[in-house]
Order: C-alpha cells, then structure tokens, then sequence
C-alpha cells in the first residue's frame, strides 16, 4: 500500500523517518483521522478545517493549500483502493537538533498520511458497550488534536484493563469526553454533551449528531454534565470517526436505564447512517 510522506505517494514500506524529528522526540505535532465509506471520504471539509486550526495552535504553518491537501488524500485512498476505513494523517514540527523551543524558520514540518481497511463496529452499534470512569489528568488544551496523548492512552488502557470499551473522563464531578470519543447523555428527552471549549476536543461526530438533533427537533443542551448526573441517565452514548454513535450500556459496574440502549440513541443512531449515505452512497 502507498502512503504519503511530504507530498509524495510513495510505497508506505519506503516510508523513512528521522530520529530528530520533533514528533517523534516530543509529539511536536498534531494529527486527523477520516472515516471512509464506500470509497469516499465522511465530512472531509470539517477535518481539513479542523487539521487547520490545530496547526495554527501550535505555529506550524502547512506547507499545502486545504485544496492539494484535499487532492492528495484523493489520490491516496484511490492508489490504495480503499472501500471502508481510515485515513490517518499528521504533520510534525519537522527535523531538528534536540531542543525545546521552535527550531529555525526553515525547517519544513513533516507531513504523513496513509490509509487502514477497518470495519464498522457494527455488534458493538447493535448491543452497545462498557465504560469505566476515570480522572481527567490531561493538559488544559484538549482542543488541540495533539500528538501527545499519555492521558488518553492510559484512560484507554485502564479501561481495556477491566474489560472495557472506553474510559469516560471527569474533571472533579464534571464529566469532559472519552479518551478518545466525545460523550452525550440523555435525560426526560434532552441530549446534553460538554460544550466545545479547551476542556474537550470538538468532535467532528459530535458536531454531526447536533446538527442532525437540532434538524430533526430532538432537543439538545450543550453544557457540562456531572457524574450524579451521568449515574441518573436515561441513556448514554459515546462519539468519535471511528465508533460512530455508540451506545453505552453500563459505566463503572452500573446498568444505564434497562441495561439496553435507548430509543433516542437509536433514532440518532438511524440519522447518523442516513448522513454516511447521503454524503459517501454507502
Ligand atoms: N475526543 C477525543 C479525545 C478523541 O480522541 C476523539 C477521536 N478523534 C474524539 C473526541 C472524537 O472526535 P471525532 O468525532 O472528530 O473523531
């Protein structure tokens, strides 16, 4: 399979990284992940704004307009034949000597994108799935997609570790997101997930499912919730690119409403695969 490596499709086995470059010394860098279905990219536009953005936060500056970005990711996923999967793609600070601060003006950041087959976790959509919860101990920037990601990955770990499909982090008795997923509640009818601010990351999904809410009249309260509040849901469902609208059956060892998942996250659920067909004809 190919991949691209500073602007070039080339075979991903040729793929050659330096052992200075700063995301792999310090994960100076920031990262998208693209869901494809059918062979055709799901809300591409709001990756490549939101892969903007993070480069911005962190003064990389892309060495490529949105449009040969967009025509490169193309030209990817065709070479690769891709059907149903991921992209996942990157851009680092670039090669440098070792040391903290921003190296010199003319080092080009290190751009990398290559595509995975991966299946829709179409049981887990069906039966709905496990949660542990666990302290947020993450930086006060979760709004940047960082490279860095200890704090997810050992939420993420932990919740393996017991058996689990994602840990569901707090801050004190507020809950923020998953570690790698934005997390909603639903309580008498209305569907309430933290509001997009530096304590979460503004999950494409998320932004999907509100604007499919809001169109199909099913109220919504963009605030932070507690955790007495998560134990007195009605429902519980998880979002990311790659899990979709997944349904959450039990956090910490405690059944959510009947133990199965609930109407609402089923009609969002429904929504959510019209919208892959309507923009991907899957
Ligand atoms: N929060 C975190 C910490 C994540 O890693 C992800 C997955 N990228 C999400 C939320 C969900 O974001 P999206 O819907 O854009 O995949």
């Amino acid at each position: 399979t190919f991949a691209i490596l500073n602007g070039k499709l080339i075979e991903r086995n040729q793929a050659k990284m330096d052992i200075e470059d700063r995301g792999y010394q310090f994960g100076d860098g920031v990262y998208e992940v693209i869901r494809v279905y059918n062979g055709k990219m799901f809300t591409l536009q709001e990756h490549l704004e939101r892969f903007e953005r993070s480069t911005k936060s962190i003064g990389v500056s892309l060495p490529y307009t949105m449009d040969q970005l967009k025509s490169l990711l193309l030209e990817l996923v065709e070479k690769n034949n891709l059907r149903l999967g991921i992209i996942y793609m990157q851009i680092t600070r670039g090669v440098a000597p070792r040391n903290h601060a921003f190296p010199e003006e003319n080092v080009e950041p290190t751009l990398v994108a290559y595509t995975r087959e991966m299946p829709r976790p179409k049981d887990e959509l069906q039966t709905g799935v496990k949660t542990i919860l666990t302290e947020d101990i993450r930086w006060l920037r979760c709004d940047i997609k960082s490279l860095n990601l200890l704090g997810n990955i050992l939420a993420k770990q932990k919740a393996v570790e017991h058996g689990c499909f994602e840990a569901i982090q707090h801050r004190g008795q507020n809950v923020t997101e998953g570690s790698s997923s934005n997390i909603f509640m639903v309580k008498n009818g209305i569907v309430i997930t933290h509001e997009s601010n530096h304590m979460i990351l503004k999950g494409i999904t998320k932004d999907v499912i509100l604007g499919l809410c809001s169109a199909s009249g099913i109220p919504v309260n963009e605030r932070a919730f507690t955790l007495k509040e998560l134990a007195e849901a009605d429902e519980v469902f998880l979002s990311s690119t790659v899990a979709e609208v997944m349904p959450i059956i039990e956090v910490e060892g405690k059944v959510v409403g009947n133990g199965e998942p609930g109407p609402i996250t089923r009609k969002i659920q429904e929504l959510f695969v019209n919208e892959i067909e309507k923009q991907c004809g899957a």
